[in-house]
């Protein structure tokens, strides 16, 4: 069967899933250009999902001994008793939180459903608005050139991104590139995970990148490489200038610890024509995390590799981007920051009553996790919506139990590539798994609210382009992908602000003092493995391991052999060492997503805090410390 995997992951993969006798194989559509008949690890770990003796199959009360099954009526009678009195009150009283667990245009639906009924809902992200913003307030939109056109670079340089964790197919095109002859550099703060995709690499200090960048646009200046023809389409000159004159090369060479024969390489490099450069998601994690991503663009943009061929910046796409969604957006009457979470809810007038967290492992995935998990169990009723008993489902009143992706058909689009793909559904869901949808359209019934909900396939071809592909929907569906693309190519010499100038960063803030007691950065990195925290119980290891470099001044006290904690200022994780000489000294690595109740759970030692800018989670802001017992 052709469907498509469209987990929260950039590739968006075309596949195809063929049953024989009693095995499930998956195969990525040939057909497909970006696809091209692979497809990760992720994939086949979902196959495992769908059959986990784990999954929570019908709805979990709450009860004095623990969570007790009850039926879906009762389940349908208990959300109206508690919650029809509350919406009737003040809608705003409710909290919806919903996350990219789960994508496509039925979720869009859900998420509007709310919005509709009034409840509070959550703005900013965990994940990649800091960086979207960033993008929007240089070039007035989020775009990037056709992904495949960085295959027409003289040189890539990429900041921060692991390709192999994070996008195997990207990791593809950048094989692709260097087969072509085109050196890709990479800017890392250390790790195995960059050696065979990089043909060099230049290790900075973690969340620094910002002073590398102004060191290399100096360079650019004294060099006289900056393209004036895109000097003169910019706002913000002398401010940013100022900047740029206020540090010498060497300071700034001491801020990023890059040397000063790197920094004149990278500049050597931008005075060239036809540079991509790739921001990895992680740069805008860090507190710094916009200005960081618009100084990389104010380089890219003021060395003329911005708007033609082989020249770009890439940082994301918004999977929203070729879809029509007019029919059916709603307005927020109320939104509370997600990356600080627990503060919010707390702090709300009116306060919060009641909860419907869905397609989310929040409690995981957001900082200050054991916070965020006591607020939702002070709440009077709080519904999770979930195949498994996370950390999330854990602090529910009521667990209602999803389907889980290809159970279900969605369209759902890319945001790295313009296909929209649609995702077949391919397996029967236990009995009483619904889709968010459906649980959706059962709560719009008993609280007998005016929305409208279309059958999901008139909701897909509501959403599917008018003009943008030369597919018609149902020729999309039966080819299972369909390209949307508008431009190949974007910004150039042009932008999307009024006034059509490329809008410089006017800042660039200092990097905080060090704390003696908590010297190191804490990297709480994507795990290659799995998807966020979409880690079975049965797949949970019990001591999280953490990567460090074993000649770091910082460990000079640690015995591995020993009992060891990861330590911040929220608490301590028991945990693992392992030794990768490639690493900055100051870093610690941490692959997030494991859970908090089988003793991992990063988060639980995040402070809560936002970027600079933007709404982000500013989670690797978090300094921290090893140490024995
Ligand atoms: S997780 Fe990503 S790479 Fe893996 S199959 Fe799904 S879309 Fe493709």
């Amino acid at each position: 069967m052709l469907t498509a995997c469209i987990k929260d992951c950039p590739d968006c993969c075309s596949i195809i899933i063929k049953k024989e006798l009693n095995k499930i194989k998956i195969i990525g559509n040939h057909d497909h250009p970006i696809t091209k008949g692979f497809t990760c690890a992720k994939i086949k770990k979902h196959i495992n999902r769908l059959k986990s003796p784990s999954r929570i199959t019908s709805p979990m009360l709450r009860s004095k001994n623990g969570f007790k099954k009850i039926s879906w009526n009762q389940a349908l009678d208990i959300c109206f008793k508690r919650i029809n009195p509350i919406l009737k009150d003040d809608p705003e009283k409710i909290l919806h939180v919903q996350g990219h667990g789960a994508r496509g245009i039925t979720k869009e639906l859900v998420d509007n459903f709310f919005t509709f009924l009034g409840c509070t809902k959550t703005c900013g992200s965990l994940c990649d608005i800091t960086g979207i913003q960033a993008c929007i307030d240089d070039f007035g939109a989020l775009d990037h050139n056709n992904i495949k056109d960085v295959l027409n670079s003289s040189h890539i340089i990429n900041f921060g991104k692991d390709f192999s964790s994070s996008s195997i197919h990207l990791t593809q095109i950048m094989h692709n590139a260097r087969e072509k002859g085109i050196h890709i550099t990479s800017i890392w703060p250390g790790g195995n995970n960059y050696k065979n995709h990089a043909d060099k690499l230049i290790r900075i200090t973690p969340g620094t990148d910002r002073f590398l960048v102004i060191a290399i646009v100096k360079h650019l200046m004294k060099d006289e490489q900056i393209n004036q023809s895109y000097l003169k389409k910019c706002a913000g000159k002398n401010k940013y200038f100022k900047i740029i004159n206020k540090y010498s090369i060497e300071f700034l060479s001491r801020q990023c610890g890059v040397s000063k024969k790197d920094i004149r390489y990278l500049a050597n490099i931008y005075s060239k024509n036809k540079i991509s450069t790739i921001i990895g998601w992680g740069i805008q994690r860090h507190l710094n995390g916009m200005e960081t991503v618009r100084h990389i663009n104010a380089l890219s943009w003021l060395s003329g590799n911005i708007g033609y061929q082989g020249a770009g910046v890439y940082m994301s796409i918004s999977s929203l981007k070729n879809l029509d969604l007019s029919w059916t957006q709603f307005k927020p009457k109320r939104s509370i920051l997600l990356p600080v979470l627990a503060d919010e809810i707390e702090k709300c007038t009116p306060k919060i009553k009641a909860a419907f967290i869905n397609c989310s492992n929040v409690v995981n995935q957001a900082p200050d996790s054991k916070h965020l998990f006591k607020v939702f169990r002070d709440i009077d009723f709080t519904i999770v919506i979930d195949a498994f008993f996370t950390d999330t489902a854990a602090a529910a009143d009521l667990i209602l139990p999803c389907t889980l992706m290809l159970e279900d058909n969605e369209l759902a689009g890319s945001y790295m590539h313009e296909y929209l793909q649609y995702s077949r559904k391919a397996f029967d869901p236990p009995d009483q798994c619904k889709s968010d949808f459906e649980i959706a359209k059962k709560f719009n019934e008993i609280f007998n609210t005016k929305f409208v909900f279309p059958d999901p396939e008139e909701c897909f071809r509501l959403s599917f382009p008018k003009s943008d592909t030369d597919l018609s929907f149902d020729e999309f569906k039966a080819k299972g992908f369909a390209f949307a693309g508008k431009n190949k190519i974007v910004f150039n010499k042009t932008t999307s602000h009024q006034n059509k100038l490329f809008s410089l960063v006017q800042t660039l803030s200092k990097e905080p003092d060090k704390n003696p007691d908590f010297p190191m950065h804490l990297l709480s990195l994507i795990n290659k493995n799995f998807m966020h925290s979409q880690i079975l119980p049965e797949d949970q290891q019990s001591i999280p391991v953490v990567r460090v470099n074993p000649d770091s001044k910082n460990l000079k006290k640690i015995n591995p052999d020993k009992k060891t904690f990861l330590v911040t200022d929220l608490g301590k994780l028991e945990i693992k060492i392992k030794f990768d000489k490639s690493l900055h000294p100051d870093a610690i690595i941490y692959r997030r997503g494991d859970w908090m109740m089988y003793k991992g759970g990063i988060n639980t030692l995040i402070e809560a805090r936002l970027t600079d800018s933007g709404n982000g989670a500013a989670y690797y802001a978090q300094k921290a410390r090893l140490e024995n017992l």
